[in-house]
């Protein structure tokens, strides 16, 4: 959750769905230190090749494979898709909202996941995992709480990675580096359900209220010889942490606020200017997927869009759309 704080009005209509922002800018890798392995991938070099699906909020859907056709790899981010009502965008929130997931929505989004990475465990980011996890034996790399709570929803602690941030795991074909990250901030400088569970949880969660956050990470995606991709949660970020990840692109979520100074000029400069940055957590997550993205009233995707460009000139903004297929240089695929 990352709204919590905003004026509830209905959101506008977005216009600028699916539009290229920005300065032509060709995807370079960023200024990186020579030392770090995962820099070692260059974009434009042949071998794997990854497809990019956004499915709302900070969710994405990885496919990783080769250009031959070989099976497809998913990794999937935050993947929520079911969205259902809490009363958040118009004004009335319910806290003790039941959670529920619709499994044949889910399943039609989310292939067949191999490793799925949580940023935190608030609904909107962690609520169709337990059942993901459940049902296709993937991966799911998290918080210790994120653990917590998925064992308390019968998911196999087998399957289920706890990090911290700094970890680089290598999925052969495709490596996940960890960094540790923060939680948005609303206007008073705090976000809904903070703490973390070291235990298991006394009670199965039931509602929204029930999933603390659990501290907040961020994954940088690399797939062999392809770009590398940052994935961010929540609109804010560990400076001192996030310094030399240089990802190629970066999915940057939108603050919610003006808590945090300067975010989006000290997360461009600590990321190295990325030649693509995909605003990520400025749509309803309320609304069904099918509809496509309407901004929540808290968002000026006009003036994030143009601080980029007063901060990293040469950054493509990219504004993502639900129903768009995008290539590893995330410019759509035909
Ligand atoms: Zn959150």
């Amino acid at each position: 959750m990352d709204t919590n704080g905003r004026s509830t009005s209905p959101g506008r209509r977005v216009l600028l769905r699916g539009a290229a922002l920005g300065a032509a800018a060709p995807l370079i890798p960023a200024a990186a230190s020579a030392d770090s392995p995962v820099r070692a991938s260059r974009p434009g070099r042949r071998g794997a090749v990854a497809t990019y699906r956004w499915l709302g909020t900070s969710g994405w859907r990885v496919d990783v494979g080769e250009e031959n056709g070989k099976a497809k790899r998913t990794v999937l981010v935050d993947p929520y898709v079911t969205r259902f009502p809490t009363g958040l965008f118009s004004g009335d929130f319910d806290a003790a909202t039941p959670l529920r997931t619709d499994e044949a929505l889910v399943r039609r989004h989310a292939g067949k996941p191999e490793v799925v990475l949580v940023t935190h465990s608030h609904w909107d980011h962690f609520n169709d995992v337990p059942y993901l996890a459940r049902s296709t034996g993937a991966r799911v790399v998290g918080t210790e709480t994120t653990y917590h709570l998925l064992r308390a929803l019968g998911v196999d602690g087998g399957q289920i990675s706890v990090v911290k941030g700094g970890e680089v795991l290598d999925f052969g074909g495709y490596v996940v580096e960890v960094a540790a990250s923060l939680h948005s901030r609303n206007a008073k400088y705090s976000y809904f359900a903070p703490g973390t569970l070291h235990a298991p949880p006394v009670a199965a969660p039931k509602t929204v209220s029930d999933l603390p956050e659990g501290d907040t990470l961020s994954f940088k995606v690399t797939p062999t010889g392809g770009p590398s991709a940052l994935f961010m949660g929540a609109g804010n970020f560990d400076e001192r942490a996030f310094r030399g990840l240089a990802p190629d692109i970066a999915m940057v979520a939108v603050a919610s606020s003006k808590a945090t100074y300067q975010y989006v000029p000290r997360l461009l400069e600590a990321l190295g200017r990325p030649g693509v940055v995909v605003p990520v957590h400025w749509d309803d997550f309320e609304r069904p997927l099918s509809e496509g993205p309407h901004a929540d009233s808290g968002t000026d995707l006009d003036a994030f869009a143009a601080e980029v460009r007063r901060v990293s000139p040469r950054s493509r903004v990219v504004v993502p759309d639900y129903r768009t297929v995008y290539g590893a240089d995330l410019r759509p695929c035909r």
